[in-house]
């Protein structure tokens, strides 16, 4: 069995008023709020962050931002900071996410910046890499991951490093229904542990959790979450619905 604890976290995306985001968090908190063999991270939208953090308070349940702006305060209209997302009890925070990428511009140095400061804030990334389509049919795959995985981490301490999580993300598979095959994911995953031997020793390299995210779901979760450097999921649409999100951390729970 891998010493990492496997890890599930939902992003929400864009979904879910306030009252629509207490009532799913309700259910999940009653139905894995007290289990402690999987770290189970929700990141709903900025609107109901604050209302979600005092309904997960006393479970094990941890909370997470989709994203965040790289400085800690300043004139920036509609932007929220790392300090912001420490003080409503955020632990976690997902940077890079293929969306940003595409429809938002984020480039590896602008992920690499927002790095720093959620982990100079004591927030946990979660960096998001992945492949498109087309770069995978052109055999880059693991060079695109390369880069983004090695930009993104630029400047980062060893000692911090370990806090890091990395979604591995292939662009085709999210919200497609497409899912990577457990080889293509084992081979990805493989590799980023690989690289992070280099970048920041074995040590290191053994505690960074990397998760897979791309149509993850009660049917498929079994076998990914059994490879061995798969330690977990982001979870986009099967993150919206308590049942089909605790099916995946069950599933999770029961890897040994
Ligand atoms: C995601 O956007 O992080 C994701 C994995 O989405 P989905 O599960 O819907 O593919």
């Amino acid at each position: 069995m891998s010493s990492r604890k496997k890890l599930i976290a939902g992003n929400w995306k864009m979904n879910k008023t306030s009252a629509d985001a207490l009532a799913l968090v309700a259910d999940i908190v009653t139905a894995v709020g007290r289990q402690t063999d999987v770290e189970v991270v929700v990141c709903p939208p900025f609107t109901s962050l604050e209302k979600v953090a005092a309904e997960l308070e006393g479970s094990t349940v941890k909370l997470g931002a989709q994203n965040m702006h790289q400085e800690a305060s300043g004139a920036f209209t509609g932007e929220i900071s790392a300090p912001m997302l420490r003080a409503i009890f955020a632990t976690h925070v997902i940077l890079g996410h293929s969306e940003r990428r595409a429809y938002f511009g984020e480039t590896d140095a602008l992920v690499n910046k927002k790095v720093i400061s959620a982990l100079k804030n004591q927030l946990r990334p979660i960096l998001c890499v992945g492949e498109t389509l087309a770069e995978r049919e052109a055999g880059s795959t693991l060079k695109v991951v390369q880069t983004q995985v090695e930009a993104g981490l630029e400047g980062v301490s060893k000692e911090l490093a370990a806090s890091v999580v990395i979604a591995y993300e292939p662009v085709w598979a999210i919200g497609t229904g497409k899912v990577a095959t457990t080889e293509q994911a084992q081979e990805v995953h493989a590799f980023i542990r690989g690289l992070l031997v280099k970048l920041f020793g074995d040590t290191v390299a053994t505690k960074v959790r990397i998760l897979y995210g791309g149509s993850m779901k009660p049917s498929n979760a079994p076998e990914l979450l059994a490879q061995k450097d798969i330690d977990g999921g982001l979870i986009g649409g099967a993150s919206l619905e308590a049942r089909s999100f605790v099916e995946l951390v069950t599933a999770a729970a029961a890897i040994k």
